[in-house]
This record gives C-alpha cells, sequence and structure tokens, in this order.
C-alpha cells in the first residue's frame, strides 16, 4: 500500500509495496497516490497529508522553536521544494536531527519526481578539488559528510537488495579514483604544488606518464605529469538518490518501531508556481529547487545565480570493437571527463551552454550532436580511443552557478525573511547555487540546513554562505 501506516508515502506507489521508491524516469501520475492520501485522511485525521483549501490554517503560524518542547498531536509541518541532492539531504538531516520527542511531518515537492532536475543528471565525479587540483573551500567538511550519505544510501539500497528485488543490487558508486592528467605546460607546477596539500581521506598523488599509464594504459600524459586521486569516486546519480530516499523512509520506520514520536514524509509530484500555494499549510519551507530557485515570482532577481545547461553523454563500446574500458581503472578529469561505469560503460561531460535557460533533460538529435563531438575532441587529447565509443543517450541538466568570491564559487544558504514577502520567524529557507559540485556539497549543506531549521535560527550558518544577502 502506498500510504503506510508508519508514516512514509510516495505518490503514484498505491500498486508497489511500501518503501518503493518513486523516480523521475517511473513517476507517471501523482492521482492514485493524493486519492489515497485523501482516504487515509478521513479514516485517520491524525496522518499529515496536503491540506486543501479546506485544511488551510488561518490562525498565525507557529515558530518551531517556540513549539517544540510541548508535543502536540499534529506533527510539525515541512516543506522541502526539490528532490534532488539538496533536498533529499535537507530531508534526511532534518529527520535524523529533530529531537525524538517532537512529532516531524515532511511533504517534499518535485514537479519531476527524485532526482528530475540536474541531480539525476550529474556525472557524479566526486573529488574536494578545485580543476588545478587546489583544495576547496571546506573540502573536508563536505567530503566527510558526503562520505556519510552515500554510505547511508549503499546500506540502504543493499539492504532492500537482500531483502527483495526492488532495487537489485546494482552499482550506487564506483570506487576506482580519477586521474587528472596536466593539459598545459604552464599546470603543471601548479598541480605538483598543489598535489603536497590534499586531504588525508582523499590523497593526490603527482606521478609521471610510466606511472599514470600503469593504472590506465591508454592514457596519454601529454605533459608527462598527472595527479591521481585514489579515493576520489563516481557516483551514479539517479539510483544514489533513489538509495537516500529509501534510507530516509527506513528512518521514518525506525522511529515509529521504537514508540517515539510520530515523524513521516510523502512525495508530492506536483509544481509549485509560487510560494502562496503553500501559504499557511507548513511552519517551515525548505527550497531546493535548484536552477528554477530564480524562477519562482517572489524571488525573481533576487538570487545571485547564473544558469548554465550541460549535456553529458552516455556511451557504449560497440560488440565488434576491442579496446575495453580496464576494469577498476581510474575515471578522467581533463577539459571533458568521463566516469567510468563498467567495461563497456562510460559518461562523457560536459558541456557548459552559458546561453541557455532549458532546464530539460531532453536533449534533441542536432544538440547531441553537437556535444558529442565538443566533448570527444576535448576527450581524445587524453584518451584517444574514446573516439570507438558510440553515444547511446544524452541528458541534459541546468546548473545554478553561484558567483565567484576569493574563496571560490560558494552556495547560496539562509533563512529568505528579508526577501520572501510577508515571510517572519525563519520560515522560508534556501539551499541553492551549488554549482557544479552538487554532490560534493550536498551532505554538508543539507545537515547545516537542518539544524538551523530546527534550531530556527541563520546564527549557525557560516557567514560566507549567507554573505550573498548582504548584496541584494
Ligand atoms: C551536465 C551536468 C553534469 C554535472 N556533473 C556533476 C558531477 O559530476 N559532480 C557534481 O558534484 N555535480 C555535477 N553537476 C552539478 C550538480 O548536478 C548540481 O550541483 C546539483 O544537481 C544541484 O542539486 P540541487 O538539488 O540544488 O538541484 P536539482 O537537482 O536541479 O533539484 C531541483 C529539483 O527541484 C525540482 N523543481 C524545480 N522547480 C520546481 C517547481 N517550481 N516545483 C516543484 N519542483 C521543482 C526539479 O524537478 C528538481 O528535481 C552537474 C550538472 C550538470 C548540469
Amino acid at each position: 500500500m502506498a500510504t503506510a501506516l508508519c508514516g512514509v508515502s510516495t505518490v503514484c506507489s498505491s500498486n508497489r509495496r511500501a518503501g518503493e521508491v518513486d523516480s523521475a524516469a517511473n513517476i507517471r501520475t501523482c492521482l492514485e497516490g493524493k486519492k489515497q492520501l485523501l482516504m487515509d485522511q478521513r479514516t485517520n485525521p491524525r496522518r499529515c497529508s496536503r491540506p486543501g483549501k479546506a485544511t488551510k490554517r488561518t490562525a498565525p503560524l507557529r515558530v518551531l522553536s517556540a513549539s517544540y518542547s510541548s508535543s502536540t498531536a499534529q506533527p510539525r509541518k515541512c516543506a522541502v521544494l526539490g528532490a534532488g541532492f539538496a533536498g533529499l539531504s535537507v530531508v534526511w538531516h532534518l529527520l535524523k536531527h529533530s529531537p525524538k520527542e517532537s512529532n516531524l511531518c515532511i511533504d517534499i515537492y518535485d514537479e519531476i519526481g527524485i532526482g528530475g532536475g540536474a541531480s539525476g543528471v550529474a556525472g557524479g565525479l566526486l573529488h574536494p578539488y578545485s580543476p588545478k587540483a587546489k583544495l576547496l573551500w571546506k573540502a573536508a567538511e563536505c567530503w566527510r559528510e558526503c562520505q556519510n550519505l552515500l554510505a547511508t544510501a549503499e546500506a540502504a539500497a543493499n539492504a532492500r537488495a537482500l531483502d527483495s528485488n526492488t532495487i537489485s543490487a546494482r552499482r550506487l558508486v564506483w570506487r576506482r579514483g580519477i586521474m587528472k592528467p596536466a593539459t598545459a605546460a604552464k599546470n603543471v607546477d601548479i598541480l605538483k604544488k598543489n598535489a603536497q596539500n590534499g586531504l588525508g581521506s582523499c590523497r593526490l598523488e603527482f606521478m609521471n606518464r610510466d606511472a599514470a599509464q600503469n593504472l590506465l594504459s591508454n592514457l596519454c600524459v601529454p605533459f608527462d605529469s598527472a595527479v591521481y586521486m585514489p579515493q576520489a569516486m563516481n557516483v551514479h546519480p539517479q539510483r544514489y538518490l533513489q538509495a537516500l530516499f529509501l534510507a530516509c523512509q527506513n528512518l521514518v520506520q525506525d522511529f515509529t518501531a521504537s514508540g517515539y514520536k510520530r515523524k513521516e514524509i510523502h512525495v508530492y509530484k506536483e509544481t509549485i508556481n509560487d510560494l502562496g500555494q503553500l501559504a499557511g499549510d507548513y511552519d517551515v519551507v525548505v527550497l531546493c529547487l535548484g536552477a528554477k530557485a530564480n524562477m519562482l515570482p517572489e524571488l525573481q532577481g533576487k538570487l545571485p545565480l547564473r544558469l548554465c545547461r550541460g549535456v553529458v553523454a552516455h556511451l557504449a563500446l560497440p560488440k565488434d570493437k576491442s579496446g575495453e574500458y580496464p576494469d577498476g581503472s581510474p575515471s578522467i578529469l581533463s577539459d571533458a571527463w568521463v566516469a567510468a561505469q563498467g567495461t563497456r560503460n562510460l559518461v562523457m561531460g560536459s558541456t557548459w551552454d552559458w546561453s541557455s535557460k532549458n532546464s530539460s533533460p531532453f536533449v534533441s538529435p542536432e544538440e547531441a550532436s553537437t556535444a558529442m563531438d565538443e566533448l570527444t575532441t576535448k576527450m581524445s587529447v587524453v584518451y584517444p580511443s574514446i573516439r570507438n565509443w558510440t553515444l547511446t543517450d544524452a541528458r541534459a541538466g541546468l546548473r545554478a552557478m553561484p558567483p565567484l568570491t576569493p574563496l571560490g564559487s560558494l552556495p547560496v544558504l539562509g533563512c529568505l525573511d528579508e526577501i520572501v514577502p510577508g515571510s517572519t520567524n525563519c520560515k522560508y529557507w534556501i539551499v541553492g547555487g551549488l554549482g557544479s559540485r552538487g554532490l560534493l556539497y550536498h551532505g554538508w549543506l543539507g545537515k547545516l540546513m537542518a539544524n538551523a531549521v530546527l534550531l530556527c535560527t541563520e546564527d549557525v550558518l557560516p557567514l560566507e554562505l549567507i554573505s550573498w544577502k548582504k548584496k541584494q
């Protein structure tokens, strides 16, 4: 049954076992799920459901921190808009860190479904370094929290695979490292210097051509220098997000089984056209809308985000061609990148179209062909055999790029009281501008945001991440 009594529901899943995850690919319609939710509400009025007009509260909104200690029959209600890396990380951390003695109901809204935006198409390359192998701001924290979330998602997926066949034990993560050959003479010394300042948990090794080719035989190393990140990895973003959502569902069930206060999560496949659509329904609304945050009328022109469309190409090696990608060899980072997902499956990316605001994942044959030409040309400089591989699919996403600061491009976090008309008491929050590093950032940002929401204060957020508001 879709709306299991343990407080977990996914829309459009009434024919599935409780807990099975809907993805962007397989969500068809939310009508069945919604009908079920409404029926459950009639038979069980304590159930948390998306309130319609008739159930809208007219009383002033409660402030979470003020009412947290007094337990009431109504769950605290929180809406998370967007089910990408940012949104699901916020959901996980809200569930994980909310007091056991408090009710919490989280409604997730996504117009496409889990992984429906940039997260679902990302290449999934994960490491904490800049293009010149310089450690990024707060890299250690980001790396640690991301590893925690990956482990959580993997554990949930493995447990489910053992339990049933609803999610197969297909890989979420390839821990094969990443190789970055120098592609310009001027970068050799910089890479060498930066390689001395890597993280202990994600080391950097500077090496010559022979050593690099020992790890990846067909690699070209034009300047006899490469940086190898043995602990870097690539993630299958859709599988990962589905597994993370499953972990959230499991956490809700664990709370219920332990006899603590009620936690609930629900997913609604619904477009939020303006924040007024949710008015009165929630104590807190967290916006994790990626590149489309700017498109809400309340936020138009108020977020310092630039948009950039990118295409990734999925490649296969034709049966009659030799030159398999060696099993276990590192993925490659260069002017383009390849993420190896098997000996005959690669993902290659990505393009940067700063003039496009198109967020559609669908790629026309013309766009695919242009992207393929551009990416193959770049990649063949360091991996010439890429020319033997053929395109099987192309997908695209819109990045939300934050402005460059002296610390690098930093995401945009904070409470939107000063920005959203009528907002008070930290009702609206944003996690945005994850740029091209959503995977690295999402664990840490989700944890920070959940902490701020639960304590109802922006004071726990690093100043660097909220300083964008001063410039408004
Ligand atoms: C081609 C490409 C390759 C990339 N490769 C990598 C990589 O290898 N490694 C890496 O770390 N990062 C990569 N990135 C960046 C990464 O994808 C982003 O940083 C990350 O996905 C942002 O996550 P998010 O949750 O903020 O946004 P999104 O994933 O875009 O999530 C926003 C969600 O909100 C939903 N939504 C939007 N508007 C509405 C609305 N009005 N109502 C309801 N729902 C709505 C969308 O459907 C979407 O699911 C890549 C990006 C692109 C485009």
